[in-house]
This record gives structure tokens, sequence and C-alpha cells, in this order.
């Protein structure tokens, strides 16, 4: 494992690029994981999207949390192609920060609940329906993969 340097800067062309998906599920892939993985934790971030590792491919790590208190109970999934197939109407605001934009925290609106589809990495369909700060960590890394930023949102 390798951990990645992490790409900064509201004007990095890298993080304001849409990325592409991916099309096969191969070592590359894994191991961009995996390398995704070690950084996230020693980061100790939320979530963290390929590009923000310089790979502008549609993967996205999140670390789900199990209970209230956050970063006490969680597990990082992994998502490949992740796709927001719905977003609830209720929304709400909550303060948000980013690896990629060092000491910037603000308000986003997010909707409350969505459902996301993704391949695992054994490339098996899976659906999650998430809410609340869940939700609102896959809205934001999806965003990474559009090539939107939070400074863009609030
Ligand atoms: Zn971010």
């Amino acid at each position: 494992m390798a951990l990645l340097e992490i790409i900064t800067g509201a004007d990095n062309p890298i993080l304001l690029k849409v990325s592409d998906s991916v099309s096969k599920i191969n070592k590359k892939v894994l191991k961009l994981i995996r390398d995704m993985k070690e950084t996230l934790l020693k980061e100790g971030g939320l979530g963290l999207a390929a590009p923000q590792v310089g790979q502008n491919t549609r993967v996205i790590l999140v670390a789900i949390q199990k209970s209230e208190k956050v970063g006490k109970d969680y597990v990082v999934v992994p998502m490949i192609n992740p796709e927001i197939l719905n977003f609830s109407d209720e929304t709400c605001t909550g303060e948000e920060g980013c690896l990629s934009l060092p000491g910037e925290y603000l308000n986003i609106v997010r909707s409350n609940k969505i459902t996301v589809r993704f391949l695992d990495e054994k490339g098996n369909e899976k659906m999650l329906v998430l809410e609340g700060l869940n939700a609102r960590i896959v809205q934001h890394e999806v965003d990474h993969l559009e090539g939107i930023l939070i400074t863009h949102r609030a």
C-alpha cells in the first residue's frame, strides 16, 4: 500500500474536471482503492474521491458512520461508478470541509436522504439508502466526480 498525495486548491484543473467511468475493475483500480483507503484513514477524513489523489476516474470512498458520534464506529465503503438515483426534497444545511481545501469550512445545503447505486470491488451492483451525514458525504464525494467543489455550492 502507499499513501497518496492529496491535490489541493479550488482552481486545480484536476479537481474541476468531470471524471471518466471505470470500464473494468482491474488490478490498477483495486490498488487505487487500497491506497485511497490508507490515505483516507491517515488523513482522518470522512470521504475521498479519486480526483483528489490525481485520478480522474469515478471511484469514491465513504466512511459510513454507524453511530451518531462521528468517527467512533464506521466502515469505509468503496464505491465504483456511483450514481445517486434519488435525492429527497427535504434538505438540511451543514458545515463541510474538504481535504482538497484545507482550512475551508462552508455551510452547504444537501438532501437529507439519498439512494446511491454503485459497483463494489468485485463488480457487484449495490444500492444503499443513506440519511443525514452519510448522505451528505456521498453527495460531497459524487460532486468531486463532476468537478464540483464546496466553494461552488456555498
Ligand atoms: Zn472534498
